[in-house]
Order: structure tokens, then C-alpha cells, then sequence
């Protein structure tokens, strides 16, 4: 039987790690600000947001909202941008994603001066992650690597294979993994052999967004599965990309859903925001 990730435990243990850095940081008055931005009232993000605003008072960041109507110019939003990228006293820039139709998100994320885009969207991180330079990586494949460090799952060597090439997701998700001297695949919806491929892997990353897609026949014995998806079902549970119950007895550990890479996503998110001080120079 499978050994559970704890994602939940590990994400507050990383939250009360923070908490004391923080507290640290105020001894010697330096204080850490995020912005939020969110433009419209979509119900999910108001949720993250709430999240968010919450892992902040628990760490002692402080986090300025700023709550945009839906109706909202994309140059208006851009204008609060650049009064963000210029604010002293601000370190970390965040922008609720999925924007209004009538906006261009990758102009956006990309006006976000790149040393506070804790979101680690901006072109400038990714392309910082690629050539292992520093900078904010994206928060849920961060949140992955912990999970597995944390859990005593060790990289080095393994055969990692990531089902989804997003570029919140799977690529850095693969990238990060790569820096951690893995062999890593890169599956998606064009892979062929899907199963075979999954099968290859030591650890196997299922983020493609498919309730309950990856049987047992995707896995290898004794292989560690990471379980990003997450699924409401008709009868209100919640479920991940993974057959959780099918695949229980073959691998040697998992993540469930809720509980597993979910709460990582936030307590890494206030990672980056701690991490700001160091890439501003600031600590
Ligand atoms: P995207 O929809 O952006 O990407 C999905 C990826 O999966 C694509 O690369 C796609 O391939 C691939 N894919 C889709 N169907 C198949 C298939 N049948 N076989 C192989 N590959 C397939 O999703 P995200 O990366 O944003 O998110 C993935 C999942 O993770 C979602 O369920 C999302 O809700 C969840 N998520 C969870 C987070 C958390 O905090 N736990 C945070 C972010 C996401 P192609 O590129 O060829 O189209």
C-alpha cells in the first residue's frame, strides 16, 4: 500500500517556517508587501484571493488589495502596474489569472516588473529558471519539489515523466525537475504509447486536467505519482488526474486530492514573497 504525501502538513510546516523568517525580518524592520490584483468578481478567484490574502496575515506579510470592476481598461490596469513596479514599500506584484476577455494577459504579466512577479509568469523568471539563474519559479511545480524532498522522495536519477506542457505547470515543472539531475519526459496530448511512457516512470507528474485519467495500467510498480489536477465531481468530492483508489496498491507513494500539491501552491507562493527581499537585494 501506497505511503500518502501530506501535502497538507508539509505546506504548513513551510508556512510556520516563513512565519518565523518574517518575524525575523520585522526584528530588523524590514517589512515585506504583496499586491493582489483582481479585475471582476469571478467566484473562483475571489476564493484564491481570499486564500491568499489569508496565508498572508498568518505569515505576517502585508497584502494590499486592489479589487478592479469587471468594465476595468486594460490601460488602466497596466497604469496600476507600473505605480506597483515604482512603489518602494511594494515587493511582490500578483495578478488574479483569468483576466476579462477584452485583456491581453501575456501583456499583462509581462509589464510586472520581473524581481516581483512572485507568480514567476514573467518571461524573464522562466527563461531564468531554463538556464538555472535566479529568480521566482511558479509556484505549483515548486510547491512538487518540496512535496518530494520533504517526503524523503529522492530525484537524483530517477525517471521523471510530466503529462502536460503548460507554462504554469509542466514545463517548469520538467525544468525544475532537470535541475534536480532527473531524466525527465515531457508527455502531452500528441504523445503516442501514453501508457508506456507513463510506465517508464519512477515518479510520474499527472497535471493534464482529466478526472481520474491515470489507471493503474499508467504506472509502474513502486512508482511515486503527483497528482495535480484537481476535479469537482457530480456528488461534490473532490478528485484529482489520478484514479487514486486504482492505483492505491501498485505505487510505493502518493499525493491525494484535496491535501496533496494543492496547499503547496499557496505556502510556495509565500515563499516567493519572503524570497523578494533577497532577489531585490532588500535583506
Ligand atoms: P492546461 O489545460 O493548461 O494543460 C493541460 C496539459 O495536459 C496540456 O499540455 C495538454 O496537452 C495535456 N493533456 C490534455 N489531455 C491530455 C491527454 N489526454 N493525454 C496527454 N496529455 C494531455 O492545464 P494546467 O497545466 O493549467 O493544469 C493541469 C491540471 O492541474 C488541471 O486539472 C488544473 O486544475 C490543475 N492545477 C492544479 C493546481 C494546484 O494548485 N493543485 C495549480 C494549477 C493547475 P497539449 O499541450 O498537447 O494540449
Amino acid at each position: 500500500m501506497a505511503s500518502l504525501i501530506d501535502g497538507k502538513q508539509i505546506s504548513q510546516d513551510i508556512k510556520d517556517e516563513l512565519r518565523e523568517k518574517v518575524r525575523k525580518y520585522k526584528e530588523s524592520g524590514k517589512e515585506i508587501a504583496l499586491a493582489v490584483i483582481q479585475v471582476g468578481n469571478d467566484p473562483a478567484s475571489s476564493v484564491y484571493v481570499n486564500n491568499k490574502k489569508k496565508a498572508c496575515e498568518y505569515i505576517g506579510i502585508k497584502s494590499v488589495a486592489f479589487e478592479l470592476p469587471e468594465e476595468t481598461q486594460q490601460d488602466e490596469l497596466l497604469k496600476l502596474i507600473d505605480e506597483l513596479n515604482a512603489d518602494q514599500g511594494i515587493q511582490g506584484i500578483l495578478v488574479q489569472l483569468p483576466l476579462p476577455k477584452h485583456m491581453n494577459e501575456n501583456l499583462i504579466i509581462n509589464r510586472i516588473n520581473p524581481l516581483k512577479d512572485v507568480d514567476g509568469f514573467h518571461p524573464g523568471n522562466v527563461g531564468a529558471l531554463c538556464i538555472g539563474q535566479p529568480g521566482f519559479v511558479s509556484c505549483t511545480p515548486a510547491g512538487i519539489i518540496e512535496l518530494l524532498k520533504r517526503s524523503g522522495n529522492e530525484v537524483v536519477g530517477k525517471e521523471c515523466v510530466v503529462v502536460g506542457r503548460s507554462n504554469i505547470v509542466g514545463k517548469p515543472m520538467a525544468l525544475l525537475l532537470l535541475a534536480e539531475n532527473a531524466t525527465v519526459t515531457i508527455a502531452h496530448s500528441k504523445t503516442r504509447d501514453l501508457k508506456e511512457v507513463c510506465k517508464r516512470a519512477d515518479i510520474l507528474i499527472a497535471a493534464v486536467g482529466k478526472p481520474k485519467m491515470f489507471n493503474r495500467d499508467y504506472i509502474k510498480e513502486g512508482a511515486v505519482v503527483i497528482d495535480v489536477g484537481i476535479h469537482r465531481m457530480e456528488n461534490g468530492k473532490l478528485c484529482g488526474d489520478v484514479d487514486f483508489e486504482d492505483v492505491l496498491d501498485k505505487c510505493s507513494a502518493i499525493t491525494p486530492v484535496p491535501g496533496g500539491v494543492g496547499p503547496m501552491t499557496i505556502a510556495m507562493l509565500m515563499n516567493n514573497c519572503v524570497e523578494s527581499l533577497k532577489l531585490q537585494r532588500m535583506e
